[in-house]
């Protein structure tokens, strides 16, 4: 289909109405400092479950709930045996959490479908619009459970076990709010497209509307223990010291240079520090440090990891201690399919925003469709880059472009019928 002669290329969402929608949406759950606090499977998320298949229900849509409680909404093709063209995201949030993450790529998907109600376009495949259950993991691990499930990263027996911290299970609480649904094998994704708000400063700071996301950078995590010698800080002369601390200030240090020598898009980072006995005049003994590795291919995260590795054994040799390392998580890195990245920057251009490649440094539920369907981002600024906190803000005529260029990506995908 060329899109230049479609009806559809005149197509526009409708801006005032979106934001309407993520304004409805945020109160529930609204805390007075003006972010969300609506956290997974709670009776808050709940209500704003109710709210979305309300609307979607006003739009025509019919409503499938799996096992996992993710809910899809789906807007009927002309050809209904065609895979759906699907977008989607998260309506949960975290404690603190703010009006947009995961929420604006719902009510964008939401707003695709009314503006495809409005103008009578009939596309070829089914539209659906999906919730993920569980995106940011607050109350229940594993984070993404949902979109998880779905793509077969872990199985729906071992999601539906994990427990909160008062002991309720994910399949107690889902049977509770009323959204434990049918289950079976995930259907085919013929495309799949999220818009989500950037959540990091790089749009804003290059003055960008639109983010094409080439990939999700791959993670690797570490325990790495520092085992030195306890001694009193005064009677120990410092050529004598096996010091943990300072071997494990030397190792922070070079985390930081092993990201820095593969920008730019490695991320290197010690988050957490346990220092043994943590006393003020004992040298420390014993320091657990946490590592967090991130690249967009696993060449370049393989070459991390001999990295950390060689600087350990260095710095261990050198200052006559133990440092052991464990990996104890790996997230594969993540390529979005390149046709579907290409049909973002192309519609992004066409409509004439300005749009930068960037990579998603975050886990989204695209990371995991992507393992099982074509699947693409779109991301757009927030401001000052700050998300997972209540004063995360975005510009509605960003959120009006990046529902824009979803829905003319969408049309591409799905195809519409004259
Ligand atoms: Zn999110």
């Amino acid at each position: 289909m060329d899109m230049q002669t479609s009806p559809a290329t005149a197509l526009r969402i409708d801006g005032a109405r979106l934001w309407q929608s993520l304004m409805d949406l945020a109160r529930i759950g609204g805390t007075p400092k003006g972010g969300v606090c609506r956290i997974a499977l709670t009776d808050l998320d709940r209500q704003g479950r109710d709210l979305f298949v309300q609307w979607a229900r006003e739009a025509g849509c019919s409503i499938r709930i799996d096992a996992i409680g993710n809910i899809f909404a789906r807007r009927a093709g002309a050809d209904d045996s065609l895979a759906p063209v699907m977008t989607g995201s998260h309506i949960d949030t975290q404690p603190t959490g703010g009006k947009f993450d995961g929420n604006y790529g719902v009510m964008a998907g939401l707003e695709v479908v009314r503006t495809l109600n409005a103008a009578g376009v009939r596309t070829r495949a089914p539209i659906e619009v999906a919730v993920w259950t569980n995106e940011e993991g607050s109350r229940f691990v594993p984070v993404m459970m949902g979109s998880g499930v779905f793509a077969g990263a872990f199985t729906l027996e071992h999601a539906l076990a994990q427990r909160d911290a008062q002991g309720v299970s994910v399949a107690e609480a889902l049977a509770a709010i009323g959204y434990a649904g049918q289950a079976g094998a995930a259907p085919a994704v013929g495309a799949y497209f999220e818009a989500h708000i950037e959540q990091g400063p790089v749009l804003e700071n290059h003055e960008r509307v639109i983010g094409v996301v080439q990939a999700a950078l791959g993670q690797r995590w570490y325990d790495v223990t520092v085992q030195g010698m306890e001694a009193h800080a005064g009677p120990t002369p410092m050529e004598l010291r096996q010091d943990a601390l300072l071997a494990a200030s030397a190792l922070v240090a070079e985390v930081n240079r092993i990201a820095l020598d593969r920008l730019p898009h490695a991320r290197g980072t010690v988050g957490s520090l346990e220092v043994h006995p943590n006393s003020r005049n004992v040298i420390p003994g014993r320091v657990k440090l946490s590592v967090d590795l991130r690249a967009p291919d696993d060449a370049q995260l393989l070459d991390m990891d001999a990295a950390l590795r060689a600087a350990c054994a260095r710095i261990a040799a050198e200052r006559g201690l133990v440092i052991d390392v464990e990996q104890v998580v790996y997230f594969p890195p993540q390529p979005f399919t390149p046709h579907l990245v290409e049909a973002v920057r192309a519609n992004a251009a066409d409509l004439g925003y300005s749009c930068m490649d960037v990579v998603s440094g975050a886990g989204h539920d695209a990371v995991y469709v992507a393992r099982v369907a074509p699947a693409a981002m779109v991301f757009v600024p927030c401001a000052d880059g700050i998300s997972h906190n209540e004063i995360e803000d975005a510009d509605p005529a960003h959120l009006e472009a990046g529902c824009n260029v979803l829905l003319r990506a969408m049309l591409a995908s799905a195809g519409v019928v004259a």
